[in-house]
C-alpha cells in the first residue's frame, strides 16, 4: 500500500476515534450544559433564575471550561459596572416611539 494511502488511512481511523469519544461522552453526561448554552443561558445564571439542575449543571461546565469561566466573569463584571450607572428615566413617549421606528426599518 502507498504510503499516502496509509497516511489518509491513519487520519479515517483518528476520525473516528474522535467520533467515537465525542458520541460516547455525550452518552455519558447527557444532562451536561456544553459550551453554547452556557453562554445563551448566562444571563439567567448570573440572575439566579434557573432551575436547580440546570444551575447545577452549568456549574459543573463552568469548573472545567475556562473560556466559559472567563465569559461569565465578564459578563458578571459588565453587569456590576453597569449597575453602578445612575438610572435614566425616560419620557412616557418613549417606548412607543422606539417601537413605532422599528416598525418603519422593518419596510
Ligand atoms: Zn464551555
Amino acid at each position: 500500500m502507498p504510503a499516502v494511502a496509509v497516511g489518509w488511512t491513519c487520519v479515517y481511523n483518528i476520525l473516528g476515534v474522535i467520533t467515537v469519544i465525542g458520541l460516547l461522552h455525550k452518552l455519558f453526561h447527557r444532562g451536561d450544559a456544553d459550551c453554547n448554552e452556557v453562554r445563551k443561558l448566562s444571563s439567567d445564571y448570573l440572575e439566579e433564575d434557573l432551575a436547580p439542575t440546570k444551575r447545577s449543571a452549568i456549574q459543573a461546565h463552568l469548573s472545567n471550561c475556562g473560556p466559559c469561566r472567563a465569559f461569565v466573569d465578564t459578563l458578571a463584571s459588565t453587569i456590576g459596572i453597569l449597575s453602578r450607572f445612575p438610572k435614566v428615566s425616560t419620557p412616557s413617549t418613549f417606548h412607543d416611539s422606539v417601537m413605532e421606528r422599528i416598525k418603519q426599518e422593518k419596510k
